[in-house]
């Protein structure tokens, strides 16, 4: 495979960046690739695709990341505003969607004799990369901002990595990470990682494909929560490889989320721009998206242009009213970041760009089991002795 960069055309041998400063994605010839026999699903997970990837992930917990589950879910609909399905990431063994990633960014590593690995994250890639290194003889290293409390810090310690506080510019450490010398970084938009990450996308198709989702050939859109890119350009690249081997005729329409705190990508699509300007980032419950630098802001921006999708961006009180529908009409517990793809989707809907027959692809990145509960609860207590009757009046109405 060879690695390209999309921006100016030119190829590489080695390395994360162009000499542009354009990510660089290994290149594949999708044009043999059809369906494997069998259905997607647990027990193939990521590997499963392994004729599209640069290297087979390693037994172990890699062989656990990606397989999830693609689910109607009627009861969304009327929320939403179109028919609506949940790819649920929260079932990747660290709980999100980076765990396909780091499934086949540490394969690479270790099958190329690298003894360390790193990133530079505090959130869902630290956890994925520290715990996919733990099922290898890597070492890794966590590259974490100075002043971080160190609570946020204890989801990643459980697999012991090495982290390290790093004071100074957060948004020029990803840069600078990917020249440190014996570690080889895999940050949100590294080539292996988007590689890895295309998969959700392959596995939306096929599910699609293989009529398990009714009658619906292929989505009409994909919705993702977008942060720095990563995730979404690897869907765009999973999208084109399946054109180009003959099994999609139309792309899905991308659509990008952000969270109206920091949303760069989404500022550069109002305006018109083909570039992604950095922004200043303020709080957000969205926190695991909250990139106001994103090294692949411009790929993702043109992914959706290019799909005839949009990148929008949502209030924290539209996140969390979405992420309340998602509990409490449907059953399932998302992180903020990942319920803004529900809020998006509602939006877009209410503004004529969503049909209420497009059948509709909603990412749901990330488990909500991490945080602490949002709602609380206060029953009352009843006597045994009162509590048929306590029961009946309940049921009754
Ligand atoms: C990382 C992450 C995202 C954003 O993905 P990018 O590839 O950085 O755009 C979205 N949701 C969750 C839960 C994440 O962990
Ligand atoms: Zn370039």
């Amino acid at each position: 495979m060879t690695l390209t960069c999309y921006r100016c055309g030119r190829t590489a041998n080695e390395g994360a960046r162009c000499d542009c400063g354009g990510p660089l994605w290994l290149d594949v010839d999708a044009t043999d690739f059809s369906w494997p026999d069998g259905a997607p699903g647990p027990t193939t997970g990521v590997r499963r695709y392994a004729d599209l990837l640069p290297v087979e992930p390693l037994p172990g917990v890699a062989a656990a990341a990606g397989g999830t589950p693609l689910v109607r879910v009627p009861r969304l609909d009327e929320f939403a505003g179109c028919r609506c399905w949940l790819k649920d990431e929260s079932e990747n063994p660290t709980g999100s969607f980076k765990d396909r990633g780091s499934a086949v960014g540490v394969a690479a590593a270790v099958r190329a004799g690298d003894d360390w690995v790193g990133t530079v994250s505090h959130g869902n890639m630290a956890t994925s990369v520290a715990a996919h290194a733990a099922g290898t003889d890597a070492d890794c290293l966590v590259l974490v901002p100075d002043d971080i409390p160190p609570e946020r810090l204890g989801y990643v310690a459980q697999y012991d990595p090495e982290i390290v506080r790093v004071a100074g510019d957060y948004g020029r450490l990803y840069y600078d990470s990917l020249d440190l010398p014996g570690v080889r970084f895999l940050n949100s938009d590294t080539p292996h990682r988007v590689a890895g990450q295309k998969t959700t996308a392959l596995e939306i198709c096929e599910a699609f494909a293989r009529d398990l989702s009714g009658e619906d050939e292929a989505p009409d859109a994909v919705v993702l929560p977008v942060s720095s890119g990563g995730h979404a350009s690897a869907a765009w690249k999973g999208l084109r490889e399946l054109r180009a081997a003959g099994l999609l005729d139309e792309l899905p329409r991308l659509y990008l989320v952000q969270a109206a705190a920091c949303d760069p990508i989404a500022a550069a699509y109002r305006v018109g721009d083909d570039e992604v300007e950095t922004t200043t980032a303020k709080e957000t419950v969205a926190y695991s998206i909250a990139n106001p630098d994103p090294p692949s802001g411009t790929r993702a921006l043109a992914a959706a242009r290019a799909t005839g999708g949009a990148v929008v961006s949502v209030s924290d009180d539209e996140i969390l009213a979405a992420k309340r529908a998602l509990a409490r009409r449907a059953g399932f517990c998302v992180e903020p970041a990942s319920a803004t793809t529900l809020a998006g989707v509602r939006q877009l809907s209410a503004a004529g760009e969503l049909a209420a027959d497009d059948a509709v692809v909603a990412v749901a990145t990330g488990t909500g089991f991490r945080e602490s509960p949002t709602a609380t609860a206060r029953p009352e207590t009843v006597e045994l002795a009162d509590l048929d009757g306590h029961v009946r009046s309940l049921v009754d109405g």
